[in-house]
């Protein structure tokens, strides 16, 4: 008797962006272990991800790209199609800038705004016409984050964009879900990335956090991996417009 296994994403081609370091790498290394080739798409070398993907038997390519501006999104889709079919996008390139509201600056609001929002967006529609057009679909997983449901603090333009990204998220999901595009996210809680370097490096901030976390622990980003296959799989093809959180427990608090 064959068992189908759900999660398999054998055959299946993933971009993830942000795919160098942290959890765009770790999400990129358990797509591949299950099976799917991967497109890296980032400004950074992918070096050591394609290092990790290898060793982890998938085949990985890299994109070169900035996301901050709209730019080279034709060239994206164009170079991460050379291998074959897109199925699955992960949307994980982020940035974040800390300052209190009332010192905000444009700066970092419009950088904010145009990498995690305005890229994201316009990468999505981008991919999500080319899985439009041969009618075959695909999976979109947007990588959003506890300030997708909370306010935080210092953080106005990444509170506004990961909130936008959630509404973004359903949008997508009542516009595509009848056509074949699952689109979800993932809010992951606090992991030690370079994202948040500055709220570990702060005794009484990192404190604070641990001790509001259920699990005990800051997330490692392999801790990531497990719901970005479910989502880029068939596993979830009756899931839509959901935000999972992938948190140690924080929201459950
Ligand atoms: P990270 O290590 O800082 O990774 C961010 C990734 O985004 C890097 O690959 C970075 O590339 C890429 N990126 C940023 N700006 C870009 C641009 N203009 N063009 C192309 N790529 C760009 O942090 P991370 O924690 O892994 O973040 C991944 C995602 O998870 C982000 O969307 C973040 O908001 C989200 N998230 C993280 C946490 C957490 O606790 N770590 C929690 C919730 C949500 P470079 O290395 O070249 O800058």
């Amino acid at each position: 008797m064959s068992v189908v296994n759900p999660f398999d994403l054998s055959g299946r081609r993933a971009v993830v962006t942000g795919a160098n370091t942290g959890l765009g790498q770790a999400i990129a290394v358990a797509l591949a272990r299950a099976g799917a080739g991967v497109v890296g798409v980032g400004r950074s070398a992918m070096d050591e991800t394609a290092t990790l993907v290898a060793a982890a038997g998938g085949s990985f390519t890299a994109v070169r790209a900035d996301l901050a501006t709209l730019k080279p999104i034709d060239r994206i889709v164009a170079e991460a199609e050379i291998g074959g079919r897109v199925d699955i996008l992960v949307n994980n390139a982020g940035i974040i800038r800390r300052a209190d509201a009332i010192d905000f600056t444009e700066e970092d609001w419009d950088e904010v705004m145009d990498v995690n929002l305005k890229s994201t967006f316009f990468l999505t529609q981008a991919f999500a016409r080319r899985m439009l057009a041969d009618g075959k679909g695909g999976k979109v997983v947007n990588i959003a984050s506890l300030l997708s449901f909370q306010g935080g603090i210092r953080i106005p333009s990444y509170t506004a964009s990961k909130s936008g990204l959630a509404g973004l998220t359903r949008l997508l999901a009542c516009e595509w879900a009848a056509k074949g595009i699952n689109v979800n996210a993932i809010a992951p809680g606090y992991f030690v990335t370079n994202n948040t370097e500055a709220l570990r490096a702060d005794a009484d901030r990192n404190a604070a956090i641990l001790g509001r976390i259920p699990a005990g622990r800051w997330g490692d980003p392999t801790d990531i991996g497990g719901a970005a296959v479910f989502l880029s799989s068939r596993a979830a093809d009756y899931v839509h417009g959901i935000v999972l959180p992938v948190d140690g427990g924080w929201l459950a608090r």
